[in-house]
């Protein structure tokens, strides 16, 4: 890292505080500075390159550099850069796109309502669930359920929602009426002797007795993704929807399903819904919306509950929320653009042909001396790692094989002692090929290190 006073480094030290960092750690080490990128790839300031195997945040479905998303951000901009939806007022490009996300839904959804980020989908996701349980006289109807290890964001809800300790430790979280249940972690989470499809059938129980020991007329909604992600990239076990949807039909609880991650291909569909045939009352999707190259998020909601919120606003006269940017035209004229190159390319039949490698690729990386499991569908995997003489500090080995691939040229994410996988879904099978290449001669590194 450069030390001198004025390089981009030092001054990142002194002015800026990061995410998910240790701020103190940082002032030691210092950033990577990222300067470009072009498809899968990424340059430092130091003209190295680097595979982006996590899509930046599982996010830049079409990689770096697409110009074309650049150059709809251009013409937006020029024509109109800003207006906003509040008080009956819209624009061509959030128009154009709530009608291209009610038609793409895989279940019949009324409105899309656009926010900018996953944690404001979230957030926004569980202020319409009360407000509609308020219009529907159901005002004791306000608890959520979401799952250990689930990511839904960090804002104050979202937060709550996700079931991460580093994400309630030391903010006094989570709010009170946001409840957590089993993870569906077969491999860490079965009783002995427990097969897959009995693991699955388990956690829909522990989801029914929990709502009846709270009061089934207590219990709002269920949050989850279809794949957890930053959880550790959980694959749901054999039979674990179909267990689990109809507890929530039996006690009418609204089913949000978070398609931030797994939304526009990853799982090898259009969502991740569409994989595991679920019927989601609310689905909230960013990220590879718009390849994140501007933020943007949106919710999509369904008759029931679009219909009493909708009462409810008339009655009070509007439904008080919204925000500068839901809808930015410039964000959702970038998602447009990237939607419809995602057509134009197939970029879904190309995922559906390249996963095979991927996963296989994986699956053998998992093969490895230090590694425990390996899982994945579609474009998104993980593998975690293990080694007595570091099981005393959880995340050492990871964020030294983390360490040992960005050394190498690979930029993943260790999740504790799980590296997660989620390339660019445009990734070709050679790059597939370098990227596990690479993972596979930094754990040769590591290993050495640790015998
Ligand atoms: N939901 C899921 C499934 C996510 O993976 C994330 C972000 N990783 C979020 C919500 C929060 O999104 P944001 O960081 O844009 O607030």
């Amino acid at each position: 890292m450069s030390r001198l006073p004025n390089s981009l480094e030092a001054r990142d030290i002194a002015y800026h505080l990061h995410s998910y960092t240790d701020a103190r750690k940082h002032e030691e080490t210092g950033p990577l500075v990222i300067e470009r990128g072009e498809g899968v790839h990424v340059y430092d300031n130091n003209g190295k390159r680097y595979i982006e195997g996590m899509a930046g945040l599982w996010s830049v479905a079409l990689g770096f550099g697409e110009k074309r998303l650049a150059e709809a951000a251009a013409r937006q901009m020029e024509k109109l850069p800003y207006y906003h939806t509040f008080a009956h007022k819209s624009h061509g490009p959030s128009v154009e796109l709530a009608e291209k996300l009610v038609a793409m839904a895989p279940v019949p959804m009324s409105k899309a309502y656009f926010t900018n980020s996953g944690s404001e989908a979230n957030d926004t996701a569980i202020k319409m669930i009360w407000y509609r349980a308020n219009a529907m006289g159901e005002p004791q109807r306000k608890k959520i359920i979401s799952r250990v290890k689930g990511y839904h964001g960090v804002t104050l809800a979202s937060a709550s929602l996700t079931g991460l300790p580093n994400n309630h430790r030391s903010f006094d979280l989570p709010l009170a009426g946001i409840l957590h249940t089993t993870c569906p972690h077969y491999r860490t989470m079965k009783k002995e002797g427990e097969s897959e499809a009995e693991f699955a059938k388990r956690c829909a129980r522990d989801l029914e007795a929990l709502i009846v020991e709270e009061g089934p007329e207590t219990i709002a909604a269920f949050f989850a993704e279809p794949v957890m992600g930053a959880g550790g990239v959980i694959v749901p076990p054999e039979g674990y929807w179909e267990a689990i949807q109809p507890v929530l039909k039996k006690y009418g609880i609204l089913f949000v399903a978070d398609e931030v991650i797994c939304g526009f291909g990853r799982t090898g569909e259009l969502f991740g819904s569409t994989t595991y045939h679920l019927e989601p009352d609310i689905m909230t999707l960013s990220k590879q919306l718009s390849s994140s190259y501007l933020p943007i998020s949106a919710l999509l909601v369904n008759e029931k509950v679009y219909a009493p919120l909708a009462d409810e606003s008339h009655t009070i006269g509007t439904w008080g929320h919204g925000f500068t940017g839901s809808g930015h035209p410039v964000a959702a004229a970038v998602a447009l653009e990237n939607l419809k190159i995602m057509e134009e390319r197939d970029v879904l039949g190309h995922v559906r042909e390249i996963a095979p490698r991927f996963l296989a690729r994986l699956q053998a990386l998992g093969g490895h001396a230090l590694a425990i499991e390996a899982r994945g569908i579609g474009l998104i995997g993980a593998v975690e790692f293990t080694h007595p003489s570091l099981a005393d500090t959880p995340g050492a080995l990871g964020g030294r094989i983390y360490q040992a691939m960005q050394d190498r040229g690979l930029i993943l994410r260790n999740l504790g002692d799980t590296l997660a996988f989620c390339p660019p879904l445009v990734i070709s099978e050679k790059e597939i090929d370098e990227m596990f290449d690479i993972a596979e001669a930094a754990l040769c590194d590591v290993a050495k290190g640790v015998e």
